[in-house]
């Protein structure tokens, strides 16, 4: 019996690096043993931005490739594209009618990206919070994965829900958070979150010698200008990412640090090593998966086609309630 059934989308960003793994993909596949899981890419959510839409087909499959090579099940969790099930919109514009303006012009992430794209200020950023009610509700996920900074956007989506509610009668849960406790992941700029758009991740999918490559070019404490100098590993993110590869030998790292026994050269070695052995299992299976001809797209459309048996139903429901003829 499971304890519920969880929603989860994320943008079409290719190939995924080990920020995306250690902050959700990990969550994911433990979630699949406890929850009926359904996990979307959302490309429709990815064209608020219009930024290289030329790439969306390549980078959903990519993306899936490597969500399947690190434990997604398709026997255990419905994994598919966002327009694969063309309800969503459907559902989006029924729920825009419900959901007062102001809502959504004072979520935070609108004020964001009305900065960050002046140019292009469309209606789609506005009702993201919208459509992403849309996401979880048509599939009636009472359960949606978040981090502390994606609460405020979950928090619309119960308003939406119960705002339907008051008008047309109970229909949907009402989606509550699960937190996720993994840490933010630095990038190897270790100043930003890790993000293929900033340029500073480290790509799952990398050969491992690219991988030592990376890691390399990876800034330590600014403190360590020669061998000789102590470090000082708590503002190192070379040092925050042995936290997550090299558990065992973090307390020996650190005492070699400040007494300047090792090098960062040496200490990013270590690290290089110890991602690329923890890399080994899903390297080896994403190559198994990706020699499967067309294995990513029966995925994708069996994933859609169950999507679409529960999608059908709640459409149904909610015109009825709405009082479409
Ligand atoms: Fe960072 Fe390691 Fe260099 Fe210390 S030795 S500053 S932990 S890279």
């Amino acid at each position: 019996m499971k304890k519920g059934r969880v929603f989860s989308g994320a943008r079409p960003t290719g190939r995924q690096h080990i920020g995306n793994y250690l902050g959700a993909i990990q969550n994911y596949v433990g979630l699949q043993q406890t929850y009926e899981c359904i996990y979307c890419i959302v490309d429709v959510h990815a064209l608020t931005t219009l930024e290289e839409t030329h790439l969306l087909k390549e980078n959903t499959r990519e993306m899936m490739l490597d969500w399947l090579a690190a434990g997604l099940d398709p026997e255990k969790s419905i994994l598919f594209i966002q327009s694969h099930v063309p309800e969503v919109m459907e559902l989006h514009t029924l729920l825009s009618m419900v959901t007062p303006l102001s809502w959504l012009l004072r979520v935070a992430t609108f004020k964001e990206k009305v900065k960050a794209q002046p140019h292009n200020v469309n209606y789609g950023l506005v009702g993201y919070p919208v459509l992403m009610t849309a996401d979880i509700v048509l599939y009636k996920a009472d359960t949606v994965p978040v981090g502390e900074d994606q609460l405020p956007h979950l928090e619309v989506a119960r308003e939406i829900v119960r705002r339907f509610h008051y008008l047309f009668g109970p229909t949907f849960p009402e989606p509550k958070a699960k937190l996720t406790t993994f840490p933010l992941v630095l990038g190897l700029d270790g100043e930003r979150k890790m993000s293929k758009s900033y340029d500073n991740d480290i790509e799952l999918a990398a050969s491992p010698e690219e991988t030592t490559q990376r890691i390399m070019t990876a800034f330590t404490d600014p403190a360590r200008q020669y061998r000789s100098d102590p470090g000082h590993p708590e503002v190192c993110n070379v040092y925050s990412l042995h936290h997550f590869y090299n558990r065992e030998q973090l307390v020996e790292i650190a005492e070699q640090c400040r007494g300047a026994a090792i090098g960062c050269v040496d200490c990013k070695q270590l690290l290089a090593d110890a991602v690329n052995e923890a890399l080994v299992p899903f390297r080896e299976r994403r190559a198994e998966i990706a020699q499967r001809t067309g294995h990513v797209d029966e995925v994708l459309a069996d994933g859609a086609r169950r999507a679409h048996a529960i999608a059908k139903e709640t459409i149904k429901e909610v015109k009825e309630k709405m009082g479409l003829p």
